[in-house]
């Protein structure tokens, strides 16, 4: 049995039952058999459905809201503002797959000679609890533009919202194996990647997860796309809008209560500018809302699980030893931690090197650009950047310099239905979203006439 919990009740959701060998098997055949049929479909077709999706998401808003909300602990407000992203990106590829996928014409000796973009077939997708609509809808959407079929083992914490997704996309009237939900812990995902049904796989989540599935579909010769974290740098230059500033890198860090691969977890301030900076910032953190997850106007609620939230605290504690300044906050009872800042962070402190998954801002000064850009690609990590700076020309040149996937100027590291997104380091391989993400489950087929 898979048990669900409000972290923010700590009261038992709901239990549910974890699928046999025989039932997984049932399901992968019933999507390659989806998938015969659904490959033959028109782009229109697909987009119709998908739309329909869209409305869906919008009309049933209030009732996915609250799953997530009561599953991982996220402030409704933000559960809300995650579903009318998802509808955005329901569009976005209803309207774009054709073009993304169009096939392309190659001019060579032979009289034709083209690219054509066709599917893989049933791809296995392992999610993470921390957006999860978004993340499911990340990957299944351009999928099924695609022609690709696809099945899901979501995180344990949210088993439910797994169920109202596989509900959804049959209310849109998709047939049962376009998309499915395996009920299962991560004990079978071995076997079913090795599973010749399965096509190719993607990994949203950490490391080790990411290191296991990417092993065993290595070792199958199955393609892999990951995306593993990050530990995004916010770096603030002298000249920098203090006010835009300030407002980004508050939401960068503390939105989704700091559990987000993308937020900022460590500001790098130009030294001469740093003690205002560290001020103004810290007044704005004493003002977000702390509550229960369930009120309107909460903006910090819980972190999803209680193990999280202490492996955060041994992060800052660590740190605290090795010299770090605890500047605000730093409480934690349960699943609840204190929106947090920790000053005078050096490059060798866990805060620096690892990922705070949580609400914690590890801040580090510097005094000259090329100091910034060291610190800032001092990381193992690659996922993105932001630097504030009313010299957008010399940000856009500094951007050369940072290895990570993406770099945001006076903006917060953020997805896009159209922008690529991914990283490279451990952050992983591969991009979701935009034209590059459609193509990532695609046979780029050479077809030539003679
Ligand atoms: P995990 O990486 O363990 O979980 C992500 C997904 O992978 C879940 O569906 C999980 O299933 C599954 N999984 C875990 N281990 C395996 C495995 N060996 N084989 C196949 N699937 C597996 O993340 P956690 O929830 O434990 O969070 C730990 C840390 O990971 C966070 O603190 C954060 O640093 C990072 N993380 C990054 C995310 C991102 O957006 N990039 C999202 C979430 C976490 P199950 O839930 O059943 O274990």
């Amino acid at each position: 049995m898979i048990t669900t919990v409000n972290p923010y009740t700590g009261k038992e959701l709901k239990q549910y039952k974890e699928l046999t060998s025989d039932q997984i098997q049932e399901k992968l055949e019933l999507a390659q058999k989806t998938f015969d049929y659904w490959r033959t479909t028109s782009y229109e077709q697909r987009a119709e459905k998908i739309r329909k999706v869209g409305e869906l998401l919008e009309k049933n808003k209030d009732k996915y809201a609250l799953q997530m909300t009561r599953e991982m602990g996220k402030p409704i407000s933000q559960s809300r503002s995650e579903l009318e992203k998802c509808a955005w990106l329901c569009d976005h590829y209803a309207e774009n797959a054709a073009s993304y996928l169009a096939p392309e014409s190659i001019k060579t000796d032979y009289q034709k000679s083209y690219v054509s973009y066709e599917p893989l077939g049933v791809i296995l997708a392992v999610m993470p609890w921390n957006y999860p609509f978004w993340q499911v809808m990340r990957f299944i959407v351009p999928a099924l533009m695609a022609g690709n079929v696809g099945v899901l083992k979501h995180a344990s914490s949210v088993m439910g919202c797994a169920e109202m997704i596989e509900e959804l996309f049959l209310e849109a009237g998709f047939h049962q194996g376009c998309f499915q939900n395996l009920t299962v812990s991560s004990d079978p995902i071995e076997k079913i990647i090795k599973n010749p049904i399965i096509k190719a796989a993607t990994l949203t989540g950490s490391k080790p997860a990411g290191s296991a599935v990417a092993g065993t579909a290595g070792s199958e010769i199955k393609k892999t796309v990951l995306e593993l974290g990050g530990n995004n740098a916010l770096v603030v230059l002298e000249d920098a809008d203090f006010d835009q500033a300030l407002e980004t890198c508050i939401t960068a860090r503390y939105q989704n209560t700091g559990q987000s691969c993308i937020a900022g977890k460590r500001l790098l301030l130009h030294s001469t500018i740093a003690d205002k900076f560290v001020e103004l910032f810290t007044e704005k953190v004493k003002e977000l809302k702390i509550g229960n997850p369930e009120d309107e106007d909460t903006y910090i609620g819980v972190m999803s699980r209680k193990d999280l939230a202490e492996e955060l605290e041994e992060l800052m504690n660590k740190s605290i030893e090795k010299g770090a300044k605890l500047h605000y906050g730093g409480k934690r009872k349960d699943t609840f931690f204190e929106p947090t800042i920790l000053t005078g962070v050096t490059s060798d402190m866990p805060v620096f090197r690892e990922e705070t998954f949580g609400p914690l801002m590890a801040v580090s000064t510097f005094d000259t650009e090329d100091e910034a850009i060291e610190m800032v690609n001092d990381s193992p990590f690659g996922l993105g950047a932001s630097i504030f700076t009313r010299d957008t020309d010399k940000a856009e040149e500094l951007s050369k310099r940072i290895k990570d996937g993406a770099v945001f100027i006076n903006e917060k590291v953020t997805s896009h239905p159209a922008l690529p997104f991914g990283g490279t380091g451990i952050s992983g391989y591969g991009r979701e979203l935009s034209h590059f993400g459609i193509r990532e489950f695609v046979n780029i087929k050479t077809v030539v006439v003679a």
